[in-house]
């Protein structure tokens, strides 16, 4: 009689389990901490257990497909089942921190400083002053002092040039391209330099706004790619990224490319607005990148008056902020002259810091600047070890606690 082969052991099911990726996380099962353990009976049956990240995981199915057929590929199987489970918030935290890890350690070469913080500004859909804010939040943090790169990833929808007065073409040398520009008066006119600001836009290497029309979605997420190795931004405090409308590749590229990049969400006050920008965080957040907060733009129009109108609804940054467990960092009323200024290339902010619609936008500048991100120095020492540690840690260190990358620097 023929000696019954010998059954697998849990190892060999975990061993083999090695070769179920996840082609969302970028990682095999096992790594990733979603393989539980298997059970093995005597007459062959396997039940593997598997925990998703949330039960309705869309890639449920491909999982128990791919993990079923790996292990009746074992000698001795004679059927599998596969049992799942859903983390808790603890060990999804852990799994969300492993992959960024991950991610970083994969991450191509940027010439973005490792102590730049940034940001990247989105929004569900056009129109609803994502650009507006970008370049007027970008303003404010300048005005502070600092050091303020604007890159404008609406490389369809690009108006950042225009909204900044921003024109010419970009310069190169060393086979790099050299950002545009621009001094910005500090608000505290006597207290150290003055802020600056380094724009890169399509809108600098086409000749029309209209051609920029012709790129396709694949070149989108290659320009983004571009702009950030090939472009010497050099020093630079803060990175903010004016996003084109929607989810998709820029957004996919760019948690590829700057895993430590932060969300913030732009929405108009009504409930259809409010549901898209809940899509764009919903996609950040499955791009690994951490949602900052949300603003709310557009929220009342106030007239001299003293009256005030609700011309897009209300209530909808709230609920977004509430709804994915963010801040609401400001609610920017209407006003005209926010649009006019953009038209005419001198920001609210810089024109008329007094404004309303300004003094929202500075207020969100002071909380990331002092409680959400502040500015990190590269001369500190922890930077430099930082630095250190990270070129010399080896692959498999495992998941960081989310430390700050050096010391907040005051200004
Ligand atoms: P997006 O980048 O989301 O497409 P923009 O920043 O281009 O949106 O803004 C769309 C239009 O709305 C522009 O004309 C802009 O000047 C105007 N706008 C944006 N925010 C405000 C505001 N708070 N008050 C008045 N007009 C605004």
């Amino acid at each position: 009689m023929a000696d019954s082969p010998t059954l697998p052991t849990e190892h060999d099911v975990e061993q083999i389990l090695r070769g179920v990726i996840d082609p969302e996380l970028h990682g095999d099962i096992v790594d990733l901490g979603m393989f539980r353990g298997a059970d093995i009976s005597d007459d062959g049956a396997v039940t593997v257990r598997i925990a998703l990240t949330i039960s309705s995981c869309p890639l449920r199915v491909e999982i128990r497909d791919e993990v079923e057929s790996k292990v009746r590929g074992l000698p001795g199987v004679t059927s599998v089942k596969v049992d799942y489970s859903e983390m808790d918030s603890a060990q999804r935290t852990e799994l969300m921190q492993k992959v960024r890890w991950k991610a970083r350690e994969s991450a191509p070469e940027t010439e973005v400083p490792l102590t730049t913080r940034i940001i990247a500004v989105a929004s569900g859909k056009g129109g609803v002053g994502k650009s507006s804010i970008t370049v007027n939040l970008a303003v404010a943090l300048a005005r502070r002092g600092f050091t303020v790169g604007v890159l404008d990833a609406d490389i369809w929808g690009f108006s950042v040039p225009r909204m900044l007065g921003v024109t010419g073409r970009l310069g190169g040398a060393d086979g790099k391209i050299h950002p545009n520009e621009l001094e910005i008066p500090r608000a505290d006119a006597d207290e150290g330099a003055a802020g600056r600001l380094k724009v890169i836009s399509t809108g600098f290497l086409v000749d029309e706004e209209d051609s920029a029309l012709m790129w396709r979605g694949l070149m989108l997420s290659k320009a983004l790619e571009q702009f950030l190795v090939d472009v010497r931004w050099g020093d630079m405090d803060y990175l903010l990224v004016d996003m084109p409308p929607g989810t998709g590749d820029v957004q996919m590229a760019l948690g590829r490319l700057l895993p430590r990049t932060e969300v913030v969400v732009v929405t108009t006050p009504n409930r259809a607005a409010q549901k898209v920008a809940a899509r764009v965080a919903n996609m950040a957040q499955r791009s690994y990148l951490k949602v900052l907060g949300v603003i709310e733009n557009m929220t009342a129009f106030e007239c001299d008056h003293g009256g005030r109108y609700l011309l897009f609804g209300e209530g909808g940054g709230r609920e977004l902020a509430e709804q994915i467990d963010v801040p609401l960092l400001a609610q920017v009323p209407l006003d005209p002259a926010l649009s006019s200024g953009s038209d005419a290339g001198t920001p609210l902010v810089m024109d008329d810091p007094a404004a309303p619609a300004s003094q929202a936008i500075q207020a969100v500048a002071d909380r990331i600047v002092d409680e959400l991100l502040p500015p990190l120095e590269m001369a500190g020492c922890t930077a430099r070890m930082f630095e250190a540690i990270e070129q010399a840690r080896p692959p498999t260190a495992g998941a960081p606690s989310e430390t700050p990358l050096a010391e907040p620097r005051s200004r």
